[in-house]
């Protein structure tokens, strides 16, 4: 039977607020206390490694920079686009809301060279992996990461519609929950794209087969911010059967997700209180703590094609 792996992707932004906003002057002790002080200590306890997908505005603070620099331990960094950020035209948005499917080809693919080269030198390498914010890639997206150099495209989240969030059209009903290879210009379907698309691990709940009601139920995501430690487990679980059931000599990649502002107390909506914040850093270490009972080695997204490969 093949192995199973699991990522963890951290979309890795400034600091936010109730209903998202973003704080003003922008800050970031989502990373100097968020990344630095309770993320990656804990990944490094678990000998784990995590994968911090960097938005533009986290790239061009200094200290932010630096403190990244500096992480102790395995890890890999990658982007995030919130296009908002990023050149041209870039601002500081009361609220991220962009999908960046939206732009113009050419306003797109401006963007992502922008936010590429902020990585390329705040860390001196190409990044191997891309998350777009608000899940927003389009027709475009997988052919200019491509030219790009990236490796691993993590947007796609299987069974989720994201029309109601201002995004008509924005669905992946069919997407495979296992890494493939994407069809550029539909990326939720299977295709010949060089690059690995390596979807969010979101599993479909029996309530969502009901006709009405079930499109009503989010389905169930590989994600701590609500979903106390057994029932990570249990997700993680059924998504191994099924996977090692279709294929048993294919190795299995979970693809956890997760905010750095979610684990810092008023930084994001789903933390208002320093207990809240404990309880979603405690749901990933009970993940982290059962990928290492079960001897699944912890992996960045940007190593999930050579472990395919391998
Ligand atoms: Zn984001």
């Amino acid at each position: 039977m093949a192995h199973a792996y699991l990522c963890v992707g951290i979309d890795t932004e400034c600091d936010k607020g109730a209903g998202w906003r973003c704080e003003r002057p922008l800050s970031y002790a989502g990373i100097l206390e968020g990344v630095a002080g309770r993320l990656q200590p804990l990944f490094r306890q678990h000998r784990a490694k995590a994968t911090y997908l960097l938005s533009p505005e986290v790239m061009r603070d200094e200290a932010s920079v630096e403190a990244l620099r500096r992480l102790d331990g395995d890890h890999e960094l990658g982007t995030h686009l919130h296009g908002e950020f990023a050149e041209p035209g870039r601002y500081e948005p009361d609220v991220t809301a962009v999908f960046q499917r939206d732009y113009a080809p050419d306003v797109e693919r401006q963007k992502l060279v922008d936010t590429t080269d902020l990585f390329i030198r705040a860390f001196g390498h190409q990044p191997r992996s891309f998350r777009a914010g608000r899940f927003g890639i389009g027709p475009n997206t997988v052919g200019i990461l491509e030219s790009l150099g990236y490796v691993v495209e993590s947007s796609v989240t299987p069974f989720m519609d994201w029309s109601s969030s201002g995004a008509p059209g924005l669905a992946f009903p069919n997407a495979p929950t296992q890494p493939y290879r994407p069809d550029p210009a539909s990326p939720g379907d299977v295709g010949d794209a060089d690059l690995l698309e390596v979807p969010v691990t979101i599993r479909r709940r029996w309530v969502n087969a009901l006709p009405v009601v079930g499109a009503h139920v989010d389905p169930a995501w590989l994600r701590p911010t609500r979903s106390r430690a057994s029932t990570l487990v249990r997700i993680a679980q059924a998504e191994i059967a099924e996977a090692r059931a279709r294929d048993p000599e294919r190795p299995v990649i979970l693809n956890a997700m997760l905010h750095n502002v979610e684990i810092v107390a008023g930084k994001s909506p789903y933390a208002a209180t320093e207990d809240a914040a404990c309880r979603i850093l405690d749901n990933l270490g009970g993940l982290l703590a059962f990928a290492r009972r079960e001897g699944i080695p912890v992996i960045g997204l940007g190593d999930v094609p050579e472990v395919l490969a391998a």
